[in-house]
């Protein structure tokens, strides 16, 4: 059993339904969910759009390989309306990023692990931190409360209060 944390993001539509079909495909197709944030709104991080962020970060267990995982998240994006364009940093239903997948380090041309902006992006760290503050960073070697008293980034955010 691998223990894997992934960030959630949704800008079009329904942001909080596409956080949450997301969330029960992954439960009936990948495992368990073991730890879900809260919902965080926040602004287009590296592009600028009027449409905001729904982010959410999820803990979970699972039982397959890395770039199995990455293939089946990309379905559940590809299922839930995400288009694919050339630039990375478009509006989108929504967007699934492997955050860390155990303590494994892994660099290939289709997946790095840990995931590269973590330390860049409070959208991350700030719902991270809410479930698991004391994981540490396998490379690193700070835990997310850590890397989030040290972030830099000032986009907006906040914790949204009536969504789960
Ligand atoms: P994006 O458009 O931001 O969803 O980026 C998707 C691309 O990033 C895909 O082609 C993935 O192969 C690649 N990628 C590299 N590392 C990761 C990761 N840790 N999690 C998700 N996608 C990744």
């Amino acid at each position: 059993m691998e223990n894997v944390f992934l960030s959630l993001g949704s800008n079009l539509g329904d942001r909080n339904s596409y956080l949450q079909y997301a969330c029960q495909m992954i439960e009936q197709r990948i495992g368990v969910v073991e730890h879900k944030s809260s919902v965080y709104e926040s602004a287009p991080w590296g592009y600028v759009s009027n449409n905001f962020f729904y982010n959410q970060v999820l803990q979970i267990q699972c039982n397959i390989e890395a770039l199995e995982l990455l293939s089946n998240l990309q379905q559940i994006e590809h299922e839930l309306g995400r288009e694919r364009y050339a630039s990375h940093y478009v509006d989108r239903t929504l967007d699934i990023d492997i955050l860390f997948f155990g303590e494994q380090v892994i660099s290939l041309p289709q997946l790095t692990v840990p995931h590269p902006y973590i330390t860049q992006r409070r959208f991350v760290l700030e719902p991270f931190s809410e479930i698991a503050p004391f994981f540490i960073h396998p490379v690193l070697k700070l835990t997310i409360q850590q890397l989030l008293e040290q972030c830099e980034d000032k986009s907006f955010i906040r914790k949204l209060e009536s969504t789960t």
